[in-house]
């Protein structure tokens, strides 16, 4: 069994990351330390084990230093969490991915060698956010703590004006990547030919001017 993905951690998260991986063909290990969780999962991960993966016997039995993924879903427990991380590190797991509970929590984990630290809740309300103060923002997608991509619905407002008429990047600081045209995806733009009603723009940027020019749509 080519096993490409291991989940820690059955909650409402963790779940959701092993059927969504199945669902894009992965295989997936399962653990967790409950057993009724485990069962959940019996049918729907390749394998689902129950396992506490604080200590390393657990981890060596489980064959988990060989998994290039780790996903470390265990959110309240948070020493448990962050003995799980630094145990997968050592056993020299390439990429752990770890939810995080709370800034604190998300700074010990980035000390400890985590590679990818993950803030479900703060993510999704900051995205909702976005989505919900402005009726052009579709999406809003953090890249790092100061830059993030923005999907923006030219409607009227940005419709009939080419790139270089709107001048984006000069007034804003921001970047029109991508366009969606229906099903098409124009990769750089040509910045002469005229925005679509219907088009959606996806702008690249920094936090703060990605929100001026977020404003700029809301009011006009
Ligand atoms: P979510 O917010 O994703 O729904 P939750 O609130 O249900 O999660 P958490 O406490 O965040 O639960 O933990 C997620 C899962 O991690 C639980 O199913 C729990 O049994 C499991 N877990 C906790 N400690 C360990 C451990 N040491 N080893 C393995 N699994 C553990």
């Amino acid at each position: 069994m080519n096993k490409d993905y291991a989940v820690i951690g059955l909650g409402r998260f963790g779940g959701s990351i092993v059927r969504e991986l199945i669902e894009l063909e992965m295989d997936v290990l399962a653990v967790d330390i409950d057993e009724n969780r485990v069962n959940e999962y019996v049918d729907i991960a390749t394998q689902a084990v129950i396992g506490d993966t604080t200590e390393e016997t657990v981890l060596k039995d489980l064959g988990l230093g060989n998994f290039d993924n780790v996903i470390v879903a265990i959110g309240d427990n948070i020493q448990s969490s962050i003995l799980t991380t630094l145990l997968l590190k050592d056993l020299g797991v390439k990429q752990v991915s770890v939810k995080a509970q709370n800034d604190y929590h998300a700074r010990v984990l980035e000390k400890i060698g985590a590679d990818y630290v993950i803030h479900p809740e703060r993510d999704m309300g900051r995205r909702i956010a976005h989505k919900l103060a402005s009726s052009s923002v579709l999406d809003y997608l953090e890249l790092s703590d100061e830059h993030s991509i923005v999907e923006i619905m030219a409607q009227e407002k940005l419709a009939d004006n080419s790139l270089l008429d709107l001048d984006i990047r000069a007034e804003y600081g921001v970047s029109v990547i991508a366009i969606k045209r229906g099903d098409d995806i124009i990769v750089s733009p040509d910045p002469t030919v005229n925005i679509k009603e219907d088009d959606i723009l996806i702008v690249i940027g920094n936090d703060d001017d990605l929100t001026r020019f977020e404003k700029s749509l809301i009011n006009n």
